[in-house]
């Protein structure tokens, strides 16, 4: 459970009543009262999104590697965390095992930022817009509003519309890249289809929308 600040989740006794609230379908919230806790709830506050930049010129120590969250940390609200760090153990055995004997510390750390750079994109882009966030990832210019009008318009039809849904849940797994939204048939639907409405009811079979 995650809320903005103000609607944190308790961790103390109500919590439950707070998942109840805030989950959207009966089927949902009937699952805290058949849920047996194994533990007290925990909190977490820390949201931040930080890429630490060894790959840079004069920022790398050679023999030392940082890969997983020690290069790139991000807002566990999205969700990224894990899937990163296992692209980077699979950037990191490609390079070992590249044509050069002893590949040196830089060439590695070169590499590995490729590992996090959609999820970085999706976490701090999506940050940005939270009141009072601060950092080097607010930056934006005539191409990140264009990028922000088309997303817009992705999240107001993903949650109704198939095609859109598909495409914008296999870009925040990491499963497709960001290009992949503006693929013809994704484009049409998000520049020509009005939003569908969200369908009332969660899917049942795989075969139905948002399944
Ligand atoms: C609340 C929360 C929810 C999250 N939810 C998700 C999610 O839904 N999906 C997702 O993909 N990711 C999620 N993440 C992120 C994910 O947990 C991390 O990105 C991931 O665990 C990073 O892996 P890592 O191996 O780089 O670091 P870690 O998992 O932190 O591993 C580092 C290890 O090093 C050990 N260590 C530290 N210092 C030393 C030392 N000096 N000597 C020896 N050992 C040491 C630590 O004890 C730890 O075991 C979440 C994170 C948080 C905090």
């Amino acid at each position: 459970m995650s809320g903005l600040r103000d609607d944190e989740p308790p961790t103390d006794d109500g919590f439950v009543t707070y998942v109840r609230k805030r989950l959207p379908h009966p089927l949902l919230r009937r699952w805290p009262d058949e849920a047996e806790p194994l533990s007290s709830a925990f909190g977490y506050r820390r949201t931040a999104n930080i890429r630490r930049r060894y790959d840079l010129p004069g920022r790398r120590r050679a023999g030392f590697l940082a890969a997983g969250d020690a290069l790139c940390t991000f807002n566990p609200i999205h969700g990224q965390g894990m899937a990163v760090a296992a692209m980077s153990a699979v950037v990191l055995r490609e390079t070992l095992s590249g044509p050069r004997r002893i590949p040196t510390t830089r060439c590695v750390q070169k590499a590995l930022p490729a590992a996090s750079r959609q999820a970085w994109g999706i976490s701090a882009g999506s940050d940005r817009s939270m009141p009072g966030a601060v950092g080097s990832a607010l930056a934006s210019g005539p191409a990140d509003r264009v990028a922000g009008w088309y997303l817009r318009r992705v999240l107001e039809r993903y949650p109704g519309d198939p095609v859109v849904g598909t495409a914008f849940r296999s870009v925040l797994g990491l499963c497709a890249p960001v290009t992949s939204l503006f693929a013809p048939s994704v484009a049409r639907a998000v520049l020509l289809r009005p939003p569908m409405p969200t369908p009332a009811e969660p899917p049942t079979s795989p075969e139905e929308p948002g399944a």
